[in-house]
């Protein structure tokens, strides 16, 4: 069956006096063939747990649940139910939670799934359109925090992206580069003009795939995670002076030089020119 997202859109939008709220990141996605190719990315399978944050008019949930046996929906905007409710009303596959995915425990909600629907999910997929405002809370906590979720298919903004594909010696390479490449592998699916969305958004989007996969052995994760974040808390200046003044392991200025000739790192080089291999190195040699 054909949807016309743009018709639906702007009905609902019109009956029920919506207008989008620009704090909590609405843009509504009114191109179909975005839609379908953001599902064609996803590659779901019937048996698949998907989540879904941020429904808002449910343009891209209807997309979700005609691929999909089960998906849930977490929208924190609470003037959403009653019309996705309405909308959605010839489904019976998903479950609606009026709540904030930032505050949500999420492996606990999956698990909560599982018993009411008597089934295991092997594979569990988010797929969403982000609101931007969160983007790298959001993508931290769905990379930290849950062990259940697999793959993540996310609209956010193309700089974001590139950020997260971005290669050393960019200024786009970064904290979340690395945080994400230590945990995910990372994709640029496809990129996305402002004008598939209502109201059309200030800036381009992309649409990306994180599979998760942890590919480096780090002896401490905590410390790789504060290696980077006291390494790029001043990329400007040289990442000895950067560790030093963060108090990186309460190391002084001459075990920080140590530790960095003993990884054949350069005393004048700067965090964005080392690539991750040499920061899961100079962790394992802590
Ligand atoms: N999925 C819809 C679409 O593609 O047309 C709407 C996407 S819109 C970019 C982002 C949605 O996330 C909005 O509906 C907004 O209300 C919702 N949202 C914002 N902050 C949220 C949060 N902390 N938790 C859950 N949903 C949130």
């Amino acid at each position: 069956m054909e949807i016309n997202t743009l018709n639906i859109t702007k009905k609902i939008m019109n009956k029920y006096n919506i207008k989008a709220n620009k704090k909590l990141g609405q843009n509504f996605l009114i191109d179909d063939n975005i839609l379908k190719n953001i599902i064609i990315s996803s590659n779901i399978a019937q048996n698949d747990l998907v989540i879904e944050i941020g429904p808002g008019l449910g343009n891209l949930s209807e997309y979700i649940l005609n691929n999909v046996n089960f998906a849930i929906l977490i929208e924190i905007d609470k003037n959403m139910e009653k019309i996705l409710n309405d909308r959605l009303k010839n489904y019976n596959n998903y479950l609606l939670l009026n709540d904030d995915i930032l505050k949500i425990n999420i492996d606990e909600l999956i698990e909560n799934i599982e018993i009411k629907n008597n089934k295991k999910y092997e594979n569990i997929k988010v797929v969403a359109n982000l609101p931007y405002y969160i983007t790298t809370p959001i993508i931290f906590k769905l990379l930290q925090d849950s062990k259940r979720i697999n793959e993540i298919i996310i609209m956010v903004q193309k700089e974001v992206a590139e950020r997260i594909i971005a290669k050393p010696k960019s200024k786009e390479y970064g904290i979340l580069t690395l945080m994400v490449d230590y945990l995910a592998d990372a994709n640029i699916e496809f990129i996305v003009p402002n004008s598939s969305f209502i109201p059309a958004p200030d800036v381009t989007s992309a649409v990306i795939k994180l599979t998760k996969n942890k590919k480096y052995k780090v002896n401490s994760e905590e410390i790789f995670f504060k290696l980077i974040h006291s390494a790029f808390a001043q990329r400007r200046k040289k990442i000895s002076n950067s560790l030093e003044s963060t108090n990186f392991m309460n190391m002084n200025k001459k075990e920080i030089e140590e530790l960095l000739i003993k990884n054949n790192v350069n005393l004048n080089a700067r965090a964005e020119e080392i690539d991750i291999n040499k920061y899961v190195e100079i962790v394992n040699s802590i």
